[in-house]
């Protein structure tokens, strides 16, 4: 079995410090990433260009540190979701012009529910005119009180751009890495986390993953999820084969029955054998749920039937660039379903919007959500031949935001009655073949071609109806203004008299907000 038998503390070494680099959006994570991999002068030593794997280790005084390379929030939610802990230290990266941004808070509050520590970048302070201390007031309003101020929290002013502060950046998290006494026992079967997983054409399913125990040997029999196999190769973040890794690398790894999925745990085991059997019931446990589940959904959809005639289905297919994207994207939407719609997300997976996407919206009638990732014009194209609503985007609430409001669209519309104004009839004509129209005044507001009218005589609502006929002088007119003569002719009514009232009124859809 996979039952962990305690490492014995003369086994157990120190590791690498895993970090996430998270904050809101344009706030510089991308680009703080980039600077600190820049500083990592081994990298450019060993003349690699750095492959993407999903994160990426940086040699400081000859210690390591290991960046996860998904930047932001949603990737560290869906992990952790997925009972997933993999990050030992959060970098907050706050830029100094624009201080405490809503997804700076999110980031602060998932943070703290994992109980991981903080550093703050203070990012772009190479900008002319920053106020650093309005930033710390920000901080310190949302609970992270800096060292400077008495708190426990380290500040480390960085310009992503110019490279300052980076190198003291990097001695910070050394220094709280050292605190955290991080340890494992590299002489153990290997265990740890996908971060990432994909189906390669060429190389069959490909995954990421973090090593957090242990050490992982080229020829390992393995387990990731519900998929299994034997490692064929291994490649480090720098692009290069290697012939086993431990605790907190990061490595891409070749030989698995399938892609896994961001979050599964991953264990290498004795021997082959043990990885199919491990998964064989992992899959016939999944199975059972998965019967039980569409039951439950089946009966469910049943009952709303009866009750209310029908329930609204918003079909969507999420690609991304990476799975930790699909999975978040993926969670995120499905809980906005509610009593009236219900959001399925019958497609997810990593990659560019295809040709077969379009053909699976077109033929389920589902909108497409990307994120991160861009169609092809071909594929374009495609889209707006067969009318499917593709859309893009960078920023996950941005997304979840116009899934809501699409669901708002797909209610029945809501409407409600908007009174245009009063007219007073001030006398009436027979005009032949066509009937009576009233010489009138209007008291207030306005009356409108198309409007709906109310004809009221002595307070009382003698007749519904629309206008056959308006005029200024002899001309028609679409609308006339408070103050201004007209005359007036009702639809299929000939009784007009002097004194009556008409009250002018549209339907319009109520805007759900
Ligand atoms: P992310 O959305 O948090 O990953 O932010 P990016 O790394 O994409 O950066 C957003 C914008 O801020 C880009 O235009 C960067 O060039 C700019 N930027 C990032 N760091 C700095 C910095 O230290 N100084 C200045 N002046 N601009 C920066």
């Amino acid at each position: 079995g996979l039952e962990q038998e305690e490492d014995r503390p003369e086994d157990l070494k120190a590791r690498p410090p895993v970090i996430t680099v998270m904050g809101h959006v344009d706030h510089g994570k991308t680009s703080l990433l980039d600077a600190i991999r820049n500083t990592n002068v081994t990298s450019r030593e060993a003349g690699g260009i750095t492959q993407h794997i999903g994160a990426s280790e940086v040699e400081v005084h000859g210690n390591k540190i290991v960046f996860l390379d998904t930047p932001g929030h949603e990737a560290f939610t869906s992990m952790r979701a997925r009972g997933a802990s993999i990050t030992d230290i959060a970098i907050l990266v706050v830029a100094a012009d624009d201080g405490v941004m809503p997804q700076t808070k999110e980031a602060i509050n998932h943070a703290k529910a994992a109980n991981v520590p903080i550093i703050v970048a203070m990012n772009k302070i190479d900008k002319p005119g920053i106020n650093s201390d309005r930033v710390k007031q920000e901080l310190s309003d949302h609970g992270i009180l800096i060292e400077e101020w008495g708190g426990e929290t380290i500040l480390v002013p960085v310009s992503a751009k110019t490279g300052e502060g980076i190198e003291t950046l990097l001695e910070m998290i050394l220094l709280a890495a050292e605190m955290l006494e991080l340890k494992a026992n590299p002489k153990r079967y290997a265990t740890g986390t996908v971060i990432e997983a994909k189906l390669d054409k060429g190389r069959g399913p490909v995954a990421t993953i973090l090593i957090q125990n242990g050490t992982l040997k080229v020829g390992d029999s393995v387990v990731a999820g519900s998929s299994y196999g034997r490692i064929r190769a291994m490649i480090n973040d720098k692009g290069k084969q290697i012939k086993k890794a431990g605790p907190s690398t990061p490595v891409e790894i070749l030989g698995l029955s399938d892609a896994p999925e961001a979050g599964d745990l991953f264990h290498a085991v004795k021997e082959d054998k043990i990885a199919r059997q491990i998964v064989e019931k992992r899959k016939a446990k999944d199975r059972e749920e998965n019967l039980n589940a569409t039951a439950k959904v089946t009966l469910e959809d049943l009952f709303k039937h009866i009750q209310e005639g029908s329930v609204k289905e918003l079909n969507i297919i999420v690609k991304a660039d990476v799975q930790g994207s699909v999975e978040a994207v993926k969670q995120s939407l499905v809980k906005l379903s509610n009593e009236e719609v219900k959001v399925k997300v019958i497609h997810g997976g990593v990659g560019t919007i295809t040709e077969s996407d379009i053909k699976l919206a077109s033929a389920s009638n589902a909108i497409i959500i990307g994120f991160n990732v861009r169609p092809s014009t071909a594929v374009e194209n495609l889209a707006e031949r067969e009318n499917i609503d593709l859309r893009t985007y960078r920023i996950i609430y941005e997304a979840i935001a116009d899934v809501e409001a699409a669901m708002k669209g797909m209610l029945d519309p809501v409407y409600k009655e908007v009174v245009l104004g009063k007219t007073e009839i001030r006398a009436t004509f027979k005009v032949p073949g066509i009937g009576t129209i009233g010489g009138a005044y209007v008291l207030d507001g306005k009356i409108t071609r198309n409007a709906k009218i109310r004809l009221i005589r002595d307070g009382i609502v003698i007749h519904e109806g629309e206008i056959s006929s308006l005029k200024r002088f002899k001309d028609d007119a679409k609308e006339v203004a408070a103050g201004y003569e007209c005359g007036v002719g009702i639809a299929n009514y000939n009784d007009l008299k002097e004194g009556d009232i008409v009250e002018a009124f549209i339907i319009e859809e109520v805007k759900r907000v």
